[in-house]
């Protein structure tokens, strides 16, 4: 396919922008630019049909099956879109003067009120922009916490090693050195490796439960117990949130902060490249710490920013439009419908594991939650079928790969979250298809090696697409 640029035919543009009808201004010199921008001059109706098949090479939600464990690819009712694009709510100016947008103020002192109420947290900010910039407002708490007492030495994060990648890195971002804690034969958090690692030089433990292998981990109260007892935090990363909304709450198993994406339970699809939303909670003592909060006043509702903040911690409020959704989901689901989403999200994925598990092995055995993590090591060893090839032929069954090669600590995981949005006759296809690739890997493995045959582009260089980007274009014509 020709890119725009290629399309581009010189004078072709039409105006964008409106009649100016303000004063002009003139910028200083140096602040303007010397030539104007390279952009390609395209018809409404070219730039249209550029933009439907591109579309329509890519595989989204609306197309089909897209169990990408541990992004919650579900469906996103429209109404939430529809009540983010209510003029009030996509109109708004951050510029705009507090009194003059007491309703989006408010909407979000409302939506950050239910996520406290949902995780157990005494404050909720709502301005970070994802989950790993949740993350690292987190350790900034964290930080701030402290030093307020003194506690500098405090310079190293726990994280067990099925740990999402973006823990450690937000360790690392913060400051912080990770101390890597091993997961037991169970996929538990290993109690006496964490009772090691404990200690004088302990900030904090950062932890996700249900755990990327989609496990809830029983000695929850004794782990976050261990790391209070060492002078430490506790960080629930709420990523994973979805199997648990409504039943569990991270406030009471002993976790002192919180993010939650609000763009992978809550409404907004992840992946993409869309806004997010990384809601932060944190219980009492640390709210002092926190950045920009809605709060309540006396007349209506306003920005603070509580005396001891990290600072702001992204411009302006936040991405509105995701919480805006986010609420209007809570308000549509309430308190048992939510409750309803995360048990049949539950159910939905063991409903594919007992679908799978006689030929197909389970990573860890026994219940999952959201989730669950296949291991194709056998497969590979015996066919020479990998996890890649696998995920490479579902796609020639219109349905997305599962989430490969994570956690890390799975060989050939294939990492299935199908959500609770999907019917129980999409998931009999999806163990049907998987079931039958099994059997092609037997008698035919060369042809999943092959896989993709049906997809605008076959196997790309995943490892060239990351080292050598070519994120520019350059005119060569
Ligand atoms: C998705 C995810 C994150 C990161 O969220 P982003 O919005 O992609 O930054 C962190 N932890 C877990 C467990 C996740 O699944």
């Amino acid at each position: 396919m020709k890119l725009s640029f290629e399309k581009s035919v010189q004078g072709r543009a039409f105006p964008i922008l409106p009649e100016l009808d303000v004063p002009e201004k003139n910028f200083s010199p140096g602040l303007t630019r010397k030539s104007a921008p390279l952009l390609p001059e395209m018809s409404p109706p070219d730039i249209t049909r550029h933009y439907t098949s591109l579309a329509k090479r890519a595989h989204g939600v609306n197309d089909g099956f897209y169990p990408l464990g541990s992004c919650t690819m579900k469906y996103n009712p429209k109404i939430n879109d529809e009540m983010a694009n209510l003029p009030g709510f996509a109109g708004i100016h951050p510029l705009q003067p507090e009194e003059t947008a007491q309703g989006c103020i408010e909407v979000l002192y409302e939506c950050a009120s239910l996520l406290r109420e949902i995780t157990g947290m005494d404050a909720m900010t709502l301005q970070p922009a994802a989950g790993a910039h949740g993350e690292l407002t987190g350790a900034l708490l964290m930080k701030a916490y402290h030093d307020s007492r003194g506690e500098k030495r405090r310079d190293k994060i726990i994280v067990p090693d099925s740990a999402h990648g973006t823990n450690p890195a937000t360790a690392a971002m913060s400051g912080y050195k990770t101390v890597n804690v091993a997961s037991d034969e169970n996929g538990m958090v290993d109690l006496n490796a964490l009772r090691e690692a404990a200690g004088e030089d302990t900030a904090g433990l950062m932890l996700t439960n249900p755990n990327t292998l989609g496990l809830f981990d029983r000695n929850i109260s004794e782990i976050t117990k261990i790391v209070h007892d060492a002078g430490g935090l506790n960080y629930y990363d709420g990523a994973n949130l979805n199997a648990v909304v409504g039943i569990v709450r991270p406030g009471d198993m002993g976790f002192d902060i919180v993010h939650l994406n609000l763009h992978k339970t809550f409404a907004a699809p992840h992946g993409g490249g869309g806004p997010g939303a990384g809601a932060v909670g944190c219980k009492e003592r640390l709210t002092r710490f926190m950045p920009e909060l809605a709060v309540r006043t006396d007349g209506g509702f306003a920005f603070a920013r509580p005396a001891g903040s990290i600072g702001g911690i992204k411009a302006f409020h936040g991405n509105f439009g995701v919480v805006v959704r986010a609420f209007a989901y809570i308000l549509t689901l309430g308190a048992d419908g939510l409750r309803e989403a995360a048990r049949n999200a539950v159910l939905n994925a063991n409903y594919m594991m007992k679908g799978l598990s006689d030929i197909y092995d389970v990573a860890y055995p026994g219940i999952c939650m959201h989730e669950c993590v296949l291991s194709l090591e056998n497969l590979k060893k015996e066919y020479g079928v990998s996890a890649m090839d696998i995920a490479k032929s579902m796609l020639d069954h219109g349905m997305h790969p599962p989430t490969m090669y994570f956690p890390l600590i799975v060989r050939e995981a294939l990492m299935i979250e199908p959500t609770e949005t999907e019917s129980r006759e999409t998931l009999d296809e999806a163990i049907a298809v998987l079931r039958e690739l099994y059997e092609t890997a037997k008698s035919d493995p060369q042809s999943l090696r092959d896989a993709p045959k049906n997809t605008p582009a076959r196997r790309l260089d995943e490892t060239r697409a990351a080292r050598h980007p070519v994120l520019r274009y350059k005119k060569t014509i």
